[in-house]
């Protein structure tokens, strides 16, 4: 098993977008190669109104609710509702028309990604997966808990549909405790630091909260590894996955790989085939 290294590390700062949005950027948009399949990941504190009626198409997104209730509806009558540590998994794929709101009063702490389909998936059925934290396999090891998302930890393995491979785990250690998460030696990955602080990866890279950690694919082909020790109480979430290797042109809501399957996306949207 080949031990990874973490190969950058920087800070997210989050800044106020109006009155009732603060954002900062985890992954930026734009570095659609170099995160692939990643394209970017928000974290946001938002009230009621920021996420009103919107559509999109030829991507998923993730979303990890830290704190409050985040109520969800779309133009086909599908709604949900998520609470702290559960995580919801969307396939817009051909086109969703949704809303994201916290439930009246709250205010909502999130995580959202974004994660490129592949090009033959881009038009696929949409489809949602509330996952709910108490309902996911959990891995547990001294002073660690695993809880899998996506993809395996150690054998543990989630049910999550998956169109691209990508592990996701919420990862929670006691001072000193230390887990290796098994990764594909193909996969992009990286880990967000919610809580505490900790060393990282083969060369015990630092690492606290709101730091982004990011791993380079150690070789496709070969299993590989990355080592998290504890030095204070520490929450992260790990996403890592195989990259694509497609072209990207990404316009507002839509992620396709030509410019001209951009035009079809607005102009299927104006015209109602997303309803
Ligand atoms: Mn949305």
């Amino acid at each position: 098993m080949k031990r990874r290294e973490i190969n950058k590390v920087w800070t997210v700062r989050a800044q106020q977008d109006s009155p009732i949005h603060k954002v900062g950027m985890v992954l930026e948009p734009g570095h659609f190669e170099e995160y692939d399949p990643f394209l970017f990941l928000a974290e946001d504190w938002f009230e009621r109104g920021v996420f009103d009626f919107h559509p999109h198409r030829g991507m998923e997104t993730v979303t990890y609710i830290i704190e409050g209730i985040l109520e969800h509806s779309d133009n086909k009558g599908g709604a949900g509702r998520l609470n702290p540590g559960d995580t919801q998994w969307m396939t817009a794929g051909r086109g969703i028309v949704h809303k994201e709101e916290p439930a009246v009063g709250e205010t909502v702490h999130s995580l959202q990604l974004w994660l490129n389909l592949p090009a033959e998936k881009k038009l696929t059925v949409t489809r949602y997966q509330d996952l709910q934290s108490a309902k996911m396999p959990l891995r547990q090891e001294p002073g660690a808990q695993v809880r899998v998302f996506s993809g395996s930890s150690a054998g543990v393995k989630a049910e999550t549909l998956n169109h691209v491979p990508v592990t996701m785990v919420e990862i929670t250690l006691e001072p000193g405790a230390t887990i290796s998460q098994d990764l594909p030696g193909g996969y992009n990955g990286f880990i967000y630091v919610l809580e505490g602080r900790g060393v990282l990866g083969s060369k015990e890279t630092e690492g606290k909260k709101n730091q982004v950690l990011w791993t380079n694919p150690s070789g496709d082909g070969e299993d590989s590894e990355i080592t998290i020790t504890a030095k204070e109480p520490l929450k992260v979430v790990l996403f890592a996955g195989q990259p694509l290797h497609e072209p990207v042109v990404a316009y507002g809501p839509f992620v396709m790989n030509t410019e001209q399957e951009i035009i079809q996306a607005y102009a299927d949207y104006r015209s109602g085939k997303f309803n």
